[in-house]
């Protein structure tokens, strides 16, 4: 079975490159409660959103949207 992403996560994400930890959580949220496809990856986001939660950093460190992102999509093999 594949695992397309959203896309309009993957963009939502992508613009939120850089912002505080707090503003992508909202935003993720927001996205969230109102798509239907991220609603039925429920789980993949809570575990996205409590890495987001666990920076420590004020700002999101580089690098770790994509991390984020094989969180939620991880490769198919
Ligand atoms: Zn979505």
């Amino acid at each position: 079975m594949s695992h397309p992403c959203c896309p309009e996560l993957l963009a939502l994400l992508d613009a939120l490159d850089g912002q505080p930890p707090d503003a992508v959580e909202r935003a993720v949220s927001a996205h969230v409660a109102s798509c239907e496809r991220c609603a039925g990856e429920e789980r993949h986001l809570d575990d996205l959103l409590a890495a987001v939660r666990s920076s420590a950093a004020p700002m999101l460190p580089t690098g770790l949207e994509a991390r984020l992102l094989a969180r939620l999509c991880p490769p198919i093999t």
